[in-house]
């Protein structure tokens, strides 16, 4: 049975070491082809899961591939409303830190952080 979001709270580390960085670009269908797994302050990690070298998709509206995400930090500078904060991942294959969108309910959707992504790992579903 794949693990329900709600309670359930996401642990960045592991023994999940075996793992390779995927290539993007981040599946624009993840919502329907995976699953919640839990959440890390609030915001929604979505499997597979397997920390700390396999992290997921994060969010729910600002989404970003952490298995695909090379820690660029051009998402965090073009963000005109400060969404993102580093949160460090050590151990993960692509990048040791990401960008955690804590302020995910502050995003007003200009999609400045999706188009400036280099490997293409960021999805906003605008609403
Ligand atoms: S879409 Fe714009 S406001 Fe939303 S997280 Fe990206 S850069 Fe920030």
């Amino acid at each position: 049975m794949p693990i329900k979001s709600g309670s359930t709270t996401i642990s960045l580390t592991g023994t999940g070491t075996d793992h390779a960085a995927a290539d993007g670009p981040i599946d624009m269908g993840f919502k329907s082809n995976r699953q919640p797994v839990g959440k890390f302050q609030g915001i929604e990690v979505w499997g597979p899961y397997d920390a700390p070298g396999q992290l997921g998709i994060w969010g729910t509206d600002v989404c970003v591939d952490f298995d695909i995400c090379i820690s660029d930090g051009a998402c965090i500078d073009a963000c005109p409303v400060n969404v993102y904060e580093w949160l460090d991942t050590p151990g993960h294959p692509a990048s040791e830190k990401k960008p955690f969108m804590i302020r995910e309910k502050d995003c007003i959707f200009c999609l400045a952080c999706e188009n400036v992504c280099p490997p293409q790992a960021i999805k906003i579903f605008v609403k």
